[in-house]
């Protein structure tokens, strides 16, 4: 359901408030980044109720209702990837978002537990951006996991079936998401997008993979990344596929930390070598090997890109 009204407006955020829990993702031109502006956001519910809120139909003062509701640390938004919905509602709306879990990181926790370092070593040296096996060894890389896209977790859960090859995907236009009336492609898009995350949140339930009161502490860091700024489009240490360090293992308020000369985050120790002044990952973004064309994954407006 399109939400493009006062009333619906004010319904929706009655409905989210009585559910408690639900799915959140937010669509837009660049998202995040320095050239990034809101356009849906999107909402599904354990009910099978999905709403897509014509940001561009309310100002921010009218928002404000829905955005205490993101901000509301007791109701519970399940997201995949919220690093750059957060940094978009920060910078672009002054709301910090709260009570997230996200999904992404409960996967790659749970792969942690359960997969071998040569899992790990494939799927760092695959897909478009790729670090070459040789060089993927367990001093430099044991703390180095590649990130999956929604899309990709969708087929590697089985929700939508894998392409039989790897061609280019369709298209999708994210610069035109600023433009009105929406399209059906672009209203399809962002429902599939909370569907999924609905669907995926149940299979990692079944799976034993929510370990709420953690991930909710690891979702809240992994959020914050850009809390000081939106990343640029094109910072090689920000633009990149694999878990930042310090969040899936959060540090001690007493760790001793340097700041990385890559992402310039403050970091326990254990994040670097023992001479070195980058991070594990920002060393391992040196490594990687980007494919000349872009046929993998999906693309495009979301700042972090090709899964
Ligand atoms: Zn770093």
């Amino acid at each position: 359901m399109l939400v493009n009204t006062l009333p619906g407006l004010a319904a929706l955020v009655a409905i989210l408030r009585s559910r408690g829990t639900f799915a959140f993702d937010t669509e837009g031109r660049e998202l995040g980044t320095t050239e990034g502006a809101l356009s849906v956001v999107s909402f599904r519910t354990f009910n099978a109720e999905t709403f897509l809120v014509d940001v561009l139909a309310f100002t921010d003062e009218q928002l404000q209702p829905l955005f205490a509701v993101l901000a509301d640390e007791t109701v519970t938004k399940l997201v995949w990837d919220g690093r750059m919905d957060a940094s978009e509602l920060l910078h672009g709306h002054g709301v910090q978002l709260r009570g997230a879990l996200d999904l992404q990181v409960a996967d790659i926790a749970a792969r942690r537990r359960r997969e071998s370092f040569f899992d790990q070593k494939r799927r760092l040296s695959r897909g478009y951006r790729s670090v070459p096996a040789s060089s993927i060894t367990t001093a430099e890389f044991t703390d180095v996991h590649r990130l999956n896209g929604l899309r990709g977790a969708a087929e590697e859960f089985g929700l939508i079936s894998r392409p039989a090859f790897r061609g280019a995907p369709p298209k999708f236009d994210h610069s035109r998401w600023l433009q009105r009336p929406l399209t059906a492609a672009q209203i399809s898009y962002a429902t599939e997008d909370v569907e999924q995350i609905i669907a995926l949140y149940r299979i990692f339930c079944n799976k034993l993979y929510i370990e709420e009161a953690e991930l909710k502490l690891q979702s809240a860091a992994y959020h914050s990344l850009h809390e000081s700024g939106r990343p640029g489009r094109n910072d090689q240490y920000q633009q990149h596929s694999m878990m930042p360090l310090d969040i899936l293992d959060l540090p001690s308020p007493y760790a001793s930390r340097k700041a990385c000369g890559g992402c310039k985050r403050e970091l326990s120790q254990r994040c670097f070598p023992i001479r070195g002044g980058k991070c594990f990952v920002c060393m391992a973004t040196g490594r990687e090997q980007v494919k000349s064309t872009n046929t993998f994954g999906r693309g495009g407006g979301r700042g972090m890109l090709a899964f």
